[in-house]
């Protein structure tokens, strides 16, 4: 069997599309969508994000503010900062960059911002709405792959569904969700004893565990303290053989990883004499494709649903709040 690959960046790309209509009839109605950012201090990763998210939000005209707070803002200090911004009419979307400086709690922050400004679905009380079947708005990511499984047409309802890992971001809301179809929902993770029999089983399997990257990081972690550190095995956590056939497979990890090692057990190197790195998932794609009946790739699959997902949120909340 060849699988039917899920196209994210097709299917994110029509719903993206479908947001700007929508958005410009908010704008007639003096409803203007408009997502603030807030950022502590300097961080060259999450700069990459803000331009991103600015890009992306400019492409469907939601309006974007980045609100930069000095690094040594602590807790209380962008807790005031967020309830600033929960009173302000003129903002209808709040998003938290991170990372956030050492010693404030992310959870807490993200429980102060509004439920209806809170774009990314992780304040409390959007979360559990998903237990109702309500997702709105719910967490990006995990909606955004579920939204990938709705694509297929697949019988959901009765089906054996099986998630791998349990984050509050992305495992636990995915589940919640497949509950909501009526799935049959198994949910592992790493202290689950033998992950293959619950997914050898599954007519519909969520993973998002990170494990590649997870073990490159430590490796680099630990090589630094002692040299004869073992390179470690960045082998797909779900080989092709673990697939029952003809399921629908969501690959949602993002593992950053070398692309090879030479004979020295040395990365290979790009033409600028830097680690040549390579973005794969948590399924052995090439291998998985011939088993699953359809599959998301690992770039161009559930990454950029979350962006179409936390535009549709930003576009949702406006309308919703300013009712
Ligand atoms: P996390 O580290 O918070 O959680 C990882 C989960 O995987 C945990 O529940 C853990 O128990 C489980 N796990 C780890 N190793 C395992 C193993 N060997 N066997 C079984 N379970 C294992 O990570 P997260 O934030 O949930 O993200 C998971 C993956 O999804 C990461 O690769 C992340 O980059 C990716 N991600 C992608 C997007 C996107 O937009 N596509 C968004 C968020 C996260």
């Amino acid at each position: 069997m060849t699988a039917q690959i899920i196209d994210g960046d097709a299917i994110a790309a029509k719903i993206v599309d479908s947001l700007k209509e929508r958005v410009e009839e908010l704008k007639a109605d003096g409803k203007e969508p408009h997502l603030t950012a807030v950022q502590v201090g300097e961080n060259p990763a999450s700069k990459i994000y803000v331009r991103n998210q600015k890009r992306s939000c400019e492409e469907v005209g939601i309006k974007y503010t980045l609100d930069e707070l000095p690094d040594d803002t602590d807790q209380n200090g962008l807790a005031g900062r967020i309830k600033e911004l929960n009173c302000d009419p003129t903002v209808s979307g709040i998003i938290l960059q991170m990372p956030l400086p050492k010693g404030v709690d992310a959870r807490r922050i993200q429980s102060i911002i509004s439920p209806l400004k809170d774009v990314e679905g992780m304040n409390p009380a959007n979360m559990g709405r998903l237990v109702y079947g309500e997702a709105k708005p719910g967490p990006c990511t995990a909606v955004g792959a579920v939204e990938l499984l709705k694509s297929t047409g697949v019988e959901i309802e009765g089906a054996n569904a099986v998630v791998v890992g349990h984050s509050e971001i992305v495992g636990k809301p995915i589940g919640l969700l497949l509950l909501g179809l009526n799935a049959t929902v198994s949910t592992v993770h790493i202290f689950t004893k033998d992950v293959a029999s619950y997914v050898k089983n599954a007519d519909i399997l969520f993973v998002a565990a990170g494990k590649a990257q997870a073990m490159w990081m430590r490796y680099r972690g630990e090589s630094k303290k002692n040299t004869e550190t073992p390179l470690p095995d960045l082998s797909a956590l779900i080989p092709a053989d673990m697939i029952k056939p003809g399921a629908v497979v969501i690959d949602v990890a993002i593992n950053r990883i070398p692309k090879g090692f030479d004979s020295d057990g040395q990365p290979l190197l790009n033409k600028k004499g830097k680690t040549a790195m390579q973005t794969v998932g948590d399924v052995d794609f090439e291998a998985a494709k011939e088993v699953a009946g359809h599959i998301s790739p690992v770039p161009g699959g559930v990454g950029p649903m979350t962006v179409a997902m936390l535009l549709k949120n930003t576009v949702d909340t406006a309308r919703e709040q300013r009712a």
